[in-house]
C-alpha cells in the first residue's frame, strides 16, 4: 500500500479484488506462499514519455503518454488507451489490472494493459487531433507490437484516433499488422467491434435476467453516458424491448420520458461522433425531453441501470435511490463505474448486479476475435462475429455462476469474476515461474 499510497483509484480496485482472492487462496494450497496477488498488482512495465505537438495557431503543447504493460501470462498485453484531461498512472494502472482478470474471463488469449494520455480531445480540430496521435505513436510504437503489445480504444479514443495512430505506426515500422484493434473495416477491423462493448453489457444482463425469469421486454432502462459504449447498450436494449429514457454526459442527464428510440438515438450518435456536441442538444431538438444540468441518471426511476461513463459514476446515495425506485438489475459498461458503499447496497439487497469486468468484457472480446482475423487474414461476417460474443458473454456468466454461487443461490458475479480470472492467470504464472 505504502508504494502505491498516491494511486486511489488503483488501490480501490486492488482492495474489491483482495478482498475476494485472499479468502479463496487461503482456502486453496495451491495457491498459496507464491505472492501471486502480489506479483499480479506489480506491473510488468511501465512506459512514461513526453508528447509534444502544436495546434493550428502554431502554440505548441506538451502531455503525458504512458503504457501500463500489466500482465503477459496467458497472452500479448492487451488493452485499450483512454485520452482525457484525468489520466494518470493511478487511473491506467486501476484499468490494466481490472484488464487482466477480464481478458482472462473472455476464454481468449490476452494479457492485460492500459494505456493512454491527459490530452483532451474536447475542442480540438482534426488536424489537432491527428497531431497529437502522430506524436503520442511516435514514442508508443518502440514498445507494442501485433504479438508484444495491442492497445485499442477507450475514453476519447474511438475510429478516427485509431486510424491516425495505425497510419503512423505503420509507417515508422514499414509493416502492416494487426497492432492495434478498433480499426476501420477497410484497413482490418472487425464487423461489431464498435458495436461489442455495449451489446455485449446488454446480453449479460440478459443472461442475468434469465436467472430470475425477467426480461427487457417492456422495461424502462436508465443509462448514462453518450459515448460508444452508451449507444450501442442503447441500440441493444432498444432493440430488445426496453425503453431507454436516459442517457447523459459530462455536463448533464437527459430525461425521455418517452424512450430513446431508433431515430433520436441517430441523433445522438450524429451529435456524438460526427458533430462532437454536447448532450444538451438533444433536449432542444425533442423539447418535450428534459435536460438536467450536472445531474447524473440515478434519481430517476427505471427497472434497470447500465453506467456507461467512467468510474465512480454511482455512489452510495445513487444506489439507494435506484433500489428504493425498484431497479433490478445494475449491469456495468464502463470500468468500476460503481463505488464500493454503492456495490455494497446492491449485494445487500440482492438485486442482480454484474462487475465491469464481466459485463464490459464483450469489447475486448471483440478485439481478440479481430487479432484472430487479421492473423487469418480473413474476415467473419457480422453474425459470425455477433454469434461469437454472445458465446463469449454466456461463457463468462457460467463462470460467474460457478464461482459466485451462494448457499442462498444468490450470485454474487464480482466474486465470481475475480476468482474465475484470477485462476487462469496464476495457473499460467505458476507454470512459467517466477518472472
Ligand atoms: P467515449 O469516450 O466514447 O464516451 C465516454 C462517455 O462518458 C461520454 O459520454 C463522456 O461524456 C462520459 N464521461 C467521460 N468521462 C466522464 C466523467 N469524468 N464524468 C462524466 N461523464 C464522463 O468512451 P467509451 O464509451 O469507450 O467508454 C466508456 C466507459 O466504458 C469507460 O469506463 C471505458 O473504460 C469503458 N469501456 C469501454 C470499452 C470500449 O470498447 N470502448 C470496453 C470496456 C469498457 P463527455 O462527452 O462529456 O466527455
Amino acid at each position: 500500500e505504502a508504494l502505491n499510497s498516491n494511486e486511489p483509484e488503483f488501490l480501490q480496485a486492488v482492495h474489491e479484488v483482495a478482498e475476494v482472492i485472499i479468502p479463496f487462496i487461503e482456502n486453496n494450497p495451491k495457491y498459496q506462499g507464491k505472492k501471486l496477488l502480489e506479483r499480479m498488482i506489480e506491473p510488468e512495465r511501465t512506459i512514461m514519455f513526453r508528447v509534444p505537438w502544436m495546434d493550428d495557431k502554431g502554440e505548441i503543447h506538451v502531455n503525458r503518454g504512458i503504457r501500463v504493460e500489466m500482465n503477459s501470462a496467458i497472452g500479448p498485453y492487451k488493452g485499450g488507451l483512454r485520452f482525457h484531461p484525468t489520466v494518470n498512472l493511478s487511473v491506467l494502472k486501476f484499468l490494466g489490472f481490472e484488464q487482466v482478470l477480464k481478458n482472462s474471463l473472455t476464454t481468449l488469449p490476452m494479457g492485460g494493459g492500459k494505456g493512454g494520455s491527459n490530452f483532451n480531445p474536447k475542442g480540438k480540430s482534426d488536424a489537432e487531433v491527428m497531431k497529437f496521435c502522430q506524436s503520442f505513436m511516435g514514442e508508443l510504437f518502440r514498445h507494442i507490437g501485433a504479438n508484444t503489445d495491442i492497445p485499442a480504444g477507450d475514453i476519447g479514443v474511438g475510429g478516427r484516433e485509431i486510424g491516425y495512430m495505425f497510419g503512423m505506426y505503420k509507417k515508422l515500422r514499414n509493416e502492416f499488422t494487426g497492432v492495434l484493434t478498433g480499426k476501420g473495416i477497410a484497413y482490418g477491423g472487425s464487423l461489431m467491434r464498435p458495436e461489442a462493448t455495449g451489446y455485449g453489457t446488454v446480453y449479460f444482463a440478459q443472461n442475468m435476467l434469465n436467472t430470475r425469469n425477467y426480461s427487457f421486454e417492456g422495461k424502462t432502462v436508465l443509462i448514462s453516458g453518450s459515448g460508444n459504449v452508451a449507444q450501442y447498450a442503447a441500440e441493444k436494449a432498444t432493440e430488445l424491448g426496453a425503453k431507454v429514457i436516459t442517457m447523459s454526459d459530462s455536463s448533464g442527464t437527459i430525461y425521455d420520458e418517452d424512450g430513446i428510440d431508433e431515430e433520436k438515438l441517430a441523433f445522438i450518435m450524429d451529435l456524438k461522433n460526427v458533430k462532437r456536441g454536447r448532450i444538451e442538444e438533444y433536449a432542444k431538438e425533442y423539447p418535450k425531453a428534459k435536460f438536467l444540468e450536472n445531474t447524473r441518471p440515478w434519481n430517476i426511476k427505471g427497472a434497470i441501470a447500465l453506467p456507461c461513463a467512467t468510474q465512480n459514476e454511482l455512489n452510495e446515495t445513487d444506489a439507494k435511490n435506484l433500489v428504493s425506485n425498484g431497479c433490478i438489475c445494475v449491469s456495468e459498461g464502463a470500468n468500476m463505474p460503481s463505488t464500493p458503499d454503492a456495490v455494497a447496497v446492491f449485494q445487500k439487497k440482492k438485486i442482480l448486479y454484474a462487475v465491469g469486468k464481466a459485463s464490459n468484457a464483450g469489447g475486448v472480446a471483440v478485439s481478440g476475435l479481430e487479432m484472430s482475423q487479421n492473423t487469418l487474414g480473413y474476415n467473419w461476417k457480422r453474425e459470425e462475429v455477433d454469434a461469437k460474443l454472445r458465446e463469449i458473454m454466456d461463457d463468462i456468466h457460467a463462470s460467474c455462476v460457478k464461482y459466485g454461487k451462494e448457499e442462498d443461490g444468490y450470485i454474487d458475479y464480482s466474486k465470481g469474476a475475480n476468482i474465475a480470472g484470477f485462476v487462469k492467470v496464476a495457473d499460467a504464472m505458476l507454470e512459467q515461474g517466477i518472472v
